[in-house]
């Protein structure tokens, strides 16, 4: 049976797959639902109905090859942020040509990368990366398809380090200096402009900071086009947000027929960039309780499971909450529900997972985290010297693991003493 519930899109507990891959894998272990990932991707793409479209999925939300390959065996492209991204998408076998770059910092080495693939468009965040991508795409006797990033000025109201649409921010171009970069970049030999594009923050769930952001834009669309500059697309980005705990954002299909019907009968083609609407909810983390603990006086336990900040750091990084329940509920000692904190191994205080959940549970449980299928592993880091863990993709009652759980050698394999003599 697949363990995700593709109505409901939630993860099963008591589902006896879960219980053992963590038996057969180890814990922790990151597990992705291939049909979820799928479902989530088709449900943005019927939306579009018959209008134009491009999803390219935020390959840093969750850059694991097999996940990529699923995408892109459906059609997906794909927005990248660095050339390891880029690689990843060639050998998860993307197609090149619905690859976009974004990104304030592309160095000369990335770009020229790009180029050489043959990607479908770079999105240009600063006069200086526009010149500096004219003269590689001279060099190489191209023309650099692009777009400029654009930074609306619009508050996504999403927590301040995900927020990326503020002029406070260091992302895009200023509304005001478009029209003039654009002018420019007509006179550029290596440069074919191609779109506009703009991506407002992440974890947005309601939908007036988008239509806001596209109210904004679309005259700028218009004075260009009055200038004899047409766009063949307009990027709207990503961020649409998930349910983590009792926020309520719009489903794929309202989140596009709103925005397409703002954009009324214009005739571009909307490229958009979600990451963690279809990555999150098809992936749970799974923790072994280690030991539990009482500190104090306090009316609360300290449940230590095997999992960290290292290798889920969302809620020490934003705080962010994420719900976290036995696999296989059992009836704890105490034979009640108590409070506990949810903490790794990893020395800082920042290190939980959850704070003052009401759970069932003894040492040896196997906890599920729910939603951790977007900015879990690909933030994962080996902090503390802690080998990155294993993640698992299942289809129906198969299971394969698709990272290796990295071992001790892996940790210092590059790793040399000093040697040289003075
Ligand atoms: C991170 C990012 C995305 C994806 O954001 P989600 O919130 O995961 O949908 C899309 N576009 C750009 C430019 C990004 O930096």
């Amino acid at each position: 049976m697949e363990p995700f519930n593709l109505k409901s899109q939630q993860w099963y507990v008591e589902d006896t797959a879960l219980a053992l891959i963590a038996r057969e894998v180890g814990t922790p272990c990151y597990i992705y639902s291939k049909s979820a990932l799928e479902q989530r991707w088709q449900s943005f793409q019927q939306a579009f109905k018959n209008h134009p479209y491009q999803i390219n999925y935020a390959v840093k939300a969750n850059s694991n090859l097999a996940v990529l390959n699923v995408l892109a065996k459906l059609g997906s492209g794909f927005d990248i942020v660095s050339g390891g991204e880029l690689h990843r998408v060639l050998k998860a076998g993307g197609d090149p040509k619905k690859i976009i770059f974004s990104g304030v910092g592309k160095s000369a080495q990335e770009l020229s990368d790009a180029l050489k693939v043959g990607i479908g468009c770079i999105n240009i965040e600063s006069e200086m990366e526009l010149s500096r991508l004219n003269e590689i795409a001279i060099a190489l006797g191209q023309k650099a398809k692009i777009a400029f990033r654009i930074n609306p000025n619009v508050d996504s109201k999403s927590h301040p380090y995900i927020s990326t649409g503020l002029e406070e921010n260091k992302f895009g171009i200023r509304m005001e200096d478009a029209l003039l970069l654009y002018q420019q970049a007509t006179e550029l030999a290596g440069i074919e402009i191609e779109g506009l594009a703009y991506h407002i923050g992440s974890q947005i769930t309601s939908l007036s900071p988008f239509i806001e952001a596209l109210q904004k834009i679309l005259p700028l669309v218009q004075s260009l086009k009055q200038l004899g500059i047409p766009l063949k697309h307009l990027d709207i980005g990503g961020g649409l947000g998930v349910c983590y705990q009792s926020e309520t954002p719009p489903s794929p299909e309202e989140y596009i027929a709103t925005l397409l019907a703002e954009l009324g009968p214009l005739p571009l083609a909307i490229h958009i960039e979600p990451g963690r609407a279809i990555a999150a909810p098809a992936g749970v983390l799974l923790t072994r309780v280690e030991y539990i603990k009482k500190q104090g006086t306090q009316n609360k336990y300290f449940a230590i499971v095997d999992a960290a900040m290292n290798d889920l750091l969302r809620p020490a990084l934003y705080n962010a909450w994420q719900e976290i329940i036995p696999i296989q509920p059992t009836v704890a000692p105490t034979g009640s529900s108590a409070l506990y904190d949810i903490v790794g191994p990893v020395c800082e205080t920042s290190d939980f997972l959850g704070k003052d959940r009401l759970l069932s549970i003894k040492a040896g449980d196997v906890l599920m985290i729910r939603n951790a299928g977007a900015y879990g592993f690909s933030m994962s880091s080996n902090y503390n010297s802690r080998p990155r863990v294993a993640e698992v993709m299942v289809e129906g009652k198969t299971f394969q693991i698709i990272r290796e759980r990295e071992t001790v050698e892996d940790l210092f394999r590059t790793e040399y003493l000093f040697t040289a003599t003075k």
